[in-house]
């Protein structure tokens, strides 16, 4: 296209969430259609997402499953065709997948394909804040992780990939305790507006010690979920806010919940081998005599950045997509499956739309001075052990913010919260080479802001819709059919209008 390109990282670029990803993603191939898919979507959002929005969606998925063919994603298959299954709250077959790899490969497949673009990557550099004059995007500023200096790297354009939050819930959570929202702060730190940070959907089968994902795919395979009565109390197949709170119900009787696969197993050795895997290292369960202990963990965070249909914030210049935005496409409960289609989808239009706004607009040379100041936080002297307290908050928000939370839970949560003086704590490591101490210190701040305003938007919402779930207001309010958006201070409801 003829402009530079920088991919930007605090990891490696294979290492995320969705390289964890394993169910699959939806694309309506052979006997399912596109309408369904559209339907399907819109109906677990709850009446918050836009069909606008869903629409291009699952057309434009189409287009990007074959071309991850063309270059080489080794989907499975059933013969020549491309495999799919069925996930939670989908009508068909709708799910392509690869075994239980099927993110991995995606980012393999794009990774080798970026490569021989010659796509730069930079890597171990973590953003801190944004680099933004009048409401336009002119860069950010990032921590080098390898010597903790601050760096700043001008651009045009910014597009954030860098994930969701539902890593605030810590080991209650699917994902790596880092997905704490921190590119959504520092995007709400320098003006843009967030929406829908109330909705972050538990998955039903996390095994219970280690939380670590046993995918949708095992119940849709015919897994069942049983209670220590040995009684199935919920149909698996419905979509995941509904099976939560059936567990979770479970649960708050003194009941342990299972899931049974025992009767399948020959059948996940060879459809989900990774997952069988991770059932034996961690939990020492072998699936295929005993009942996997599971309960919901946080697992998908649907707010984020909220972005129009072309990927666009209310920053000039910058886009977001993935996990760190909120594209319509969700609403209350996000499908099993449109995660992944919704990287490709909107990746794209986000590129198409960052070279046309650069090829559009004027820039000014303006003079950034770097002001995140690591200095602060090197020279804290505390005797607390912020990693201690990381770990207590995730405790309390999953226990008062979590699956099923009230005004009072969420005010203790919030007091929990408040109660935290960053100058009580201080970092072990003071060196400046590859200091995770550093990283880590900066992700607890980012938690406790991100925490903050999930709250605030949970507090918010007067009723239960999707995964978002008040035993105070135990029903839907039309007051409320709208997503929610906090935009600097406020917070208040918009409506969808297609
Ligand atoms: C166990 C598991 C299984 C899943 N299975 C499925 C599935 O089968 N199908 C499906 O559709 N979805 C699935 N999902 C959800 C899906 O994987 C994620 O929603 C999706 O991968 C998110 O992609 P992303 O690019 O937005 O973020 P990520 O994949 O999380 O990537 C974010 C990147 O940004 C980097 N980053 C974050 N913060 C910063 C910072 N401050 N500075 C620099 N870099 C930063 C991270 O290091 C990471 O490399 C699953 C998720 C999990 C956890």
């Amino acid at each position: 296209m003829g402009l530079d390109v920088l991919v930007v990282s605090q990891t490696n670029p294979t290492n995320s969430q969705t390289c964890m990803a394993q169910g699959g993603m939806n694309a309506a191939l052979y006997e399912d259609t596109t309408n369904y898919h559209v339907e399907d979507t819109l109906i677990s959002s709850k009446n918050l997402a836009s069909k606008n929005a869903v629409e291009i969606f699952c057309n434009n998925i189409l287009d990007e499953i074959e071309f991850l063919d063309s270059i080489g994603m080794a989907f499975s298959r059933d013969g020549e065709k491309i495999a799919q299954r069925k996930l939670g709250g989908a009508r068909n077959k709708r799910a392509c997948y690869a075994k239980d790899y099927t993110g991995l490969r995606v980012l393999h497949v794009l990774f080798d394909y970026a490569n021989k673009l010659q796509i730069p990557f930079l890597n171990n550099y973590k953003l801190l804040k944004f680099l933004v004059d009048e409401n336009k995007i002119y860069g950010a500023e990032f921590l080098d992780i390898k010597t903790s200096e601050v760096k700043t790297i001008k651009a045009k354009s910014v597009i954030l990939a860098s994930g969701g939050y539902s890593g605030i819930f810590g080991k209650h959570s699917t994902n790596q305790l880092s997905t704490i929202g921190d590119g959504i702060l520092a995007s709400y730190n320098a003006g843009a507006v967030l929406s829908n940070l109330e909705f972050v959907q538990f998955h039903p089968t996390a095994l219970k010690s280690s939380s670590i994902l046993i995918s949708e795919s095992a119940r849709g395979e015919g897994g069942y979920l049983l209670n220590s009565d040995n009684e199935r109390f919920v149909n698996e197949l419905l979509a995941r806010d509904v099976v939560v709170k059936a567990i979770h119900e479970q649960l708050q009787k003194g009941k342990e919940v299972f899931l049974d696969v025992r009767h399948i197993s020959h059948i996940l050795k060879h459809v989900m081998p990774q997952e069988l895997k991770l059932a034996k290292l961690h939990e020492n369960i072998d699936i295929a005599s005993e009942l996997l202990p599971i309960k919901p963990a946080a697992h998908y965070s649907m707010g984020g950045v909220l972005v129009d249909n072309f990927a666009r914030s209310s920053i000039r210049g910058l886009f977001a997509v993935g996990e760190a935005s909120q594209s319509n496409i969700h609403g209350a409960n996000r499908l099993g499956g449109n995660s992944l289609s919704e990287l490709l989808v909107f990746g794209k239009i986000a590129v198409q739309c960052a070279f046309e706004y650069i090829k559009s607009q004027n820039f000014q040379d303006i003079k950034f001075e770097n002001s995140s100041n690591l200095d602060v936080i090197f020279s804290l002297n505390g005797d607390k052990n912020f990693y201690k307290t990381k770990d207590e908050l995730s405790d309390i928000l999953y226990n008062f913010a979590g699956i099923v939370k009230n005004e009072n839970s969420l005010i203790k949560a919030l007091n929990f919260i408040e109660n935290i003086d960053v100058h009580e704590y201080k970092i072990g490591d003071k060196s400046t080479t590859f200091n995770t101490d550093l990283k880590n210190f900066l992700e607890f701040l980012s938690q406790i802001e991100l925490s903050k305003l999930y709250i605030k938007s949970a507090f918010f919402r007067k009723e239960s819709r999707g995964s978002h779930l008040r035993d105070d207001f135990e029903s839907e309010n039309v007051e409320f059919d709208g997503i929610s958006i906090i935009d600097k201070d406020k917070i208040f409801i918009h409506k969808l209008i297609d």
